[in-house]
């Protein structure tokens, strides 16, 4: 056997030769990537033999932890019995099948079907297909605009990435596609503290700029509002608790179709099974990714509500769309494992009644830290927001790059959490115990604490 490649030769090759998601490919090779060799639970290992706690569940995904057997058994043996087949032509395997079933099961009542596809992009690509394909067939073939929000992140195909809100998404490959239209987003920080509304009050506003929308719009041509129970990539962005249910009524009052993007609430992340159940609203479609095989392998979908899986199962004919791996048998079992592992072990009853309280008070304490504006956190979701006068809530230059000096802390010092602008966000697996949540925090507050000694050393304060 070979001997095993050092971190230098993999980075070399990596750099020569692989082309990373949202990465400055010359950034990147000029400093080389950190290579992951192995996790187990809420850890990871680098190809240096570093400990790393890893705060974001992978990229939001890992919600069982890492190294979970039963996942791991339930691949090899869908493998060795059948690795692959199709669900087009009149066909359908059993995990396939079987997980549909159980997706009707752990899903809000309204939901009883599902749309398959691989990832949390297809299945946004899904949404803008299906929200249109239900409204021809009603014989309204004009209601075909989306709204979605600024900042929101639907994921990076032209539908997904359309319907996301990311300025620096849109400013590549002529984006947003046609039809698909932005609202503000619900982030009290930016668009409510200084107007001083109370954050309840702030909902409501935000609610009211998706009415004016549909009104300016014409509400006859407007087919669906999406969105995610709280903005993930966009910052952990936790809409006040008057919001959604101001959001739904106004869908409702215009016949608007609700779409929730639970890739990243879903599977328990919230403290329930999907975001919209914590946020209160019930939507009539939803996508889901990530947590349904706690990305152990990949998997996506749409489940749809009976409001509109009547009108195409009765009256559409054949739906023009779907995916080679759409029902993918290997996926699918994972995800029955997954989905089971997270019932036998109670996750969501662990983040909602024990987790998410405990990392609740832990923010609550960070919050007095001197760099740190807003603590927010729900369920197992969390953001510390970084400001450069906390008495005025003033930020940092932008030039500065705060969140990104706090980030390189979090690197060097074990503990992965991610910058958004200077909103330091946290995911971690759902399986996270009461003493890992103390050992993170410990660690957030040293990298807290050392980029407050950056900023007086070099006097950004
Ligand atoms: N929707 C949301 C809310 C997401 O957070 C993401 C990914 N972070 C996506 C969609 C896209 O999923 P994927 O990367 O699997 O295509």
């Amino acid at each position: 056997m070979n001997a095993p490649r050092t971190t230098a030769e993999l980075q070399a090759a990596d750099s020569a030769h692989f082309l990373h998601p949202f990465t400055d490919f010359q950034g990147l090779a000029r400093k080389g990537a950190r290579i992951i060799e192995r996790a187990e639970n809420i850890y990871l290992w680098d190809t240096e033999g570093h400990k790393i706690l890893d705060a974001m569940s992978g990229l939001w995904c890992v919600n069982v932890g890492y190294g979970q057997k039963a996942l791991v058994d339930a691949a090899t043996k869908q493998m060795q019995q059948l690795p692959f087949y199709n669900a087009f032509f009149q066909t359908a395997t059993v995990p396939a099948i079987e997980l549909a079933e159980r997706l009707a099961q752990v899903t809000p009542p309204q939901f009883q079907h599902v749309f398959f596809s691989s990832s949390g992009s297809e299945s946004n690509d899904t949404i803008v297909r299906m929200v249109r394909r239900y409204w021809d067939v009603l014989g309204q073939p004009q209601r075909s605009i989306i709204i979605s929000r600024h900042n929101a992140y639907h994921g990076s195909t032209m539908a997904g990435a359309s319907l996301g809100g990311m300025i620096g998404m849109h400013a590549q490959g002529g984006l947003p596609i046609p039809g698909i239209v932005h609202i503000e987003q619900p982030y009290w920080w930016d668009h409510g503290r200084e107007q001083g509304l109370t954050r309840e009050a702030f909902g409501l506003q935000a609610a009211h700029w998706l009415e004016e929308k549909i009104l300016s719009s014409g509400p006859e041509n407007v087919a669906a509002f999406i969105g995610e129970p709280i903005q993930g990539a966009g910052g952990v962005i936790i809409p006040p608790s008057t919001y959604w249910p101001e959001v739904q009524r106004i869908c409702r009052k215009y016949g608007v179709l609700l779409v929730s993007d639970e890739v990243i609430c879903g599977f328990g992340r919230t403290g329930q099974w999907f975001g919209c159940e914590t946020m209160g609203f019930e939507p009539d479609l939803m996508t889901f990714a990530k947590g349904v095989t706690s990305g152990y392998v990949p998997l996506g979908g749409v489940m749809v509500g009976e409001r509109v899986a009547r009108v195409l199962i009765e009256q559409g004919g054949e739906f023009n769309h779907g995916y080679t791996y759409s029902g993918h048998p290997v996926a699918c079992a994972v995800a029955l494992a997954n989905i089971g592992l997270i019932q036998e072990l109670k996750l969501v009853e662990h983040v909602r009644e024990d987790v998410g309280p405990y990392l609740a008070q832990a923010y609550a304490q960070l919050a007095e830290h001197p760099l740190v504006g807003e603590a927010q956190t729900c369920g197992l979701m969390g953001a510390l927001l970084l400001v450069k006068d906390k008495a005025r809530g003033t930020a940092f230059p932008e030039a500065l790059a705060m969140g990104m000096v706090c980030r390189g802390h979090c690197f060097r010092e074990g503990v992965i959490m991610r910058a958004v602008g200077d909103r330091m966000i946290i995911a971690p697996p759902l399986v996270i115990t009461r003493a890992q949540i103390d050992e993170m925090v410990a660690l957030i507050r040293r990298c807290l604490d050392l980029t407050l000694a950056d900023a007086v050393k070099h006097g950004w304060l």
